[in-house]
C-alpha cells in the first residue's frame, strides 16, 4: 500500500467476509481496496459450510470458483451419542434452500476467493496489517504496517472491517464486549486414516457427543484428509491431561462414535488450541465504518455457521454503503445491525439449547415429527432469516417446548 493511497472503501481482512465485499464493491463501481495481515495461502479454522452461502457465492460470481476447487459435497450433518443417531440431510428442508454445499480446506477456499477478487481488479495488499485508525468527518486515515514495518496512511471514505479474529475496529475504538456464553475450549488438527461412510453420506459433518460432555467435530475433505476437533469446557480437557496431540488422541479413542472411525488416524500436523473463542461488540457501525462477519460476533462453531453469516452481513453491508456512496441516506441501525443480530439471535437460542441439552433431547427422541425436523434442518442448513419457518421466529419459545415433549416421550 502507498503511503496516501485513497479509496471508496478499505477493507480489512481477505476472509470470506472481506473477498465477497470486494467483489461486490468493486462490480458497482467503486474504489475498493483489500489489506491482509497474512500471506495466503494460510491456514484457518471454521471449514464446514452451510447450503444458505452458495446462493451468496453465486450471486456474487463466485460459486464457479468455488466448484472448480473439487472440494468434498456436504449433504447435512449427522449428530451421533452412544448408539442414537440423527442424521439431517439437506435434501430435507421445509424450505426450498440449496440441498448441498462444501466442506473446504480454508486455505485453499480463501485463496481461490482471493484470486478471483484480485483478478477482477481489487488490489489485495498481503502481509500488511492495520494499526490505527484515525476517522475525521470526511474521510478516514488508516494507518498499515508494511511488510518492512513502515507505517503508511491511507485514506478511505468508509473503513469495512472484516478482520474475524484479528477484531481491528473493536480493539481500537474499544468496542468489545464479552459473550454471553461461557469460554469454551477447541482443539483440533487434520488427519488421514479416516474411515468415512460411503457415498452421500462421505461428505456429512459428523458432530459425536462425548460422554464427558463434550462434542467432535469430523469434518471430511476431498484431499482424502479430515479435520478433527473437540469443544468442551475448560473442566473437560482437564480430565485428560496430556500434551496436545496425546490429549486428542485420548478424547477421541474415549467416544464410541469417533474411535472406531479414526483408529489408525495419523495427524498432520500438531493440534491447535483456541481457548474461549465467543466474543462480542458493544456496536457494528459507526459514522465511517462497518464491522462485518466475525468482527461482529462469534457464537460457537456447533452449527458451522461462521462463515454463513459472514458472508450475509458481508452482503448486507455492501447493500448499505453502495447506496450511503451514492449519496442515499441509509438506516444503518435498522437495516443492517438489527438484521445481523436476527440471524445471530436464531443461531444463539440453538447454541443455547445444544448445550443446555434441550437439542439432544429433540435430535435423539423416540419419535420425532418429520416436518418439525424438516424445519430445523432449514436452520441447520443456514435458512436463519427466513420469517416462514417458526423454528427461526419462534427459535427459543419452539425448541423449549419441543425438548420438554421429548423429555415426556424418554420418560414413558
Ligand atoms: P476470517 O476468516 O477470520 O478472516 C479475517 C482476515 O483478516 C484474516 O485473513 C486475517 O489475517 C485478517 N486480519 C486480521 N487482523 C488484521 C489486520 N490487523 N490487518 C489486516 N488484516 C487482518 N465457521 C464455519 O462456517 N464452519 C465451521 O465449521 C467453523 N468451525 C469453527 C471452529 C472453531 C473452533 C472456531 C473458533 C470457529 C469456527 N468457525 C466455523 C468460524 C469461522 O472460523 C469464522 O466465522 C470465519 O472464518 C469468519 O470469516 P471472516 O471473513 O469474518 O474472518
Amino acid at each position: 500500500m502507498m503511503d496516501g493511497n485513497e479509496t471508496d472503501v478499505l477493507i480489512i481482512g481477505a476472509g470470506p467476509a472481506g473477498t465477497l465485499a470486494g467483489t461486490l464493491l468493486n462490480r458497482e463501481g467503486f474504489r475498493v481496496e483489500i489489506v491482509e495481515k497474512q500471506q495466503f495461502p494460510r491456514f484457518i479454522i471454521g471449514e464446514s459450510m452451510l447450503p444458505s452461502s452458495m446462493a451468496l457465492l453465486e450471486e456474487a460470481g463466485l460459486l464457479d470458483t468455488v466448484e472448480s476447487q473439487g472440494f468434498m459435497r456436504k449433504f447435512g450433518a449427522v449428530f451421533l451419542r452412544g448408539k442414537e443417531t440423527c442424521n439431517f440431510d439437506f435434501a430435507n428442508q421445509s424450505g426450498p434452500g440449496w440441498k448441498y454445499t462444501y466442506q473446504v480446506t480454508r486455505a485453499d477456499f480463501d485463496k481461490a476467493l482471493a484470486d478471483k477478487v484480485q483478478a477482477a481488479g481489487v488490489p489485495i495488499h498481503y502481509g500488511q496489517a492495520v494499526t490505527a485508525v484515525d476517522f475525521a468527518d470526511d474521510e478516514a486515515r488508516v494507518t498499515i504496517e508494511t511488510p518492512e514495518h513502515k507505517q503508511v496512511v491511507a485514506k478511505t471514505k468508509f473503513v469495512l472491517d472484516c478482520s474475524g479474529y484479528g477484531r481491528v475496529l473493536p480493539r481500537l475504538l474499544d468496542l468489545e464486549q464479552p459473550s454471553t456464553f461461557p469460554p469454551r475450549d477447541a482443539l483440533f488438527t487434520h488427519v488421514s486414516g479416516d474411515h468415512r461412510p460411503a457415498d452421500r453420506e462421505e461428505g456429512k459433518i459428523w458432530v459425536c457427543i462425548h460422554p464427558g460432555g463434550a462434542w467432535i467435530w469430523i469434518i471430511p475433505f476431498s484431499n482424502g484428509r479430515t479435520s478433527i476437533g473437540v469443544v468442551g469446557d475448560p473442566e473437560f480437557f482437564r480430565a485428560f491431561p496430556a500434551e496436545p496431540e496425546a490429549q486428542l488422541r485420548a478424547i477421541i479413542e474415549s467416544d464410541p462414535n469417533a474411535a472406531p472411525r479414526l483408529t489408525g488416524m495419523k495427524v498432520v500436523f500438531p493440534p491447535v488450541r483456541i481457548n474461549g473463542f465467543a466474543c462480542s461488540v458493544k456496536r457494528v457501525y459507526g459514522p465511517r465504518f462497518a464491522l462485518v462477519g466475525n468482527a461482529t460476533e462469534f457464537l460457537d462453531p456447533i452449527f458451522s455457521s461462521g462463515v454463513a453469516l459472514a458472508l450475509e452481513s458481508s452482503r448486507r453491508a455492501v447493500q448499505l454503503l453502495s447506496r450511503q456512496l451514492r449519496g442515499q441516506t441509509v438506516d444503518w441501525q435498522k437495516d443492517y445491525a438489527e438484521f445481523v443480530r436476527q440471524g445471530m439471535d436464531t443461531f444463539r437460542a440453538y447454541v443455547s439449547a445444544w448445550y443446555n441439552e434441550d437439542l439432544q433431547h429433540i435430535f435423539f427422541a423416540p419419535q420425532r415429527d418429520p416436518a418439525i425436523m424438516s424445519q430445523i434442518c432449514s436452520v441447520l442448513a443456514g435458512y436463519v432469516w427466513d420469517k416462514s419457518n417458526p423454528y427461526v421466529t419462534q427459535a427459543s419459545r419452539a425448541l423449549s417446548l419441543l425438548a420438554n415433549i421429548a423429555r415426556t416421550q424418554v420418560r414413558s
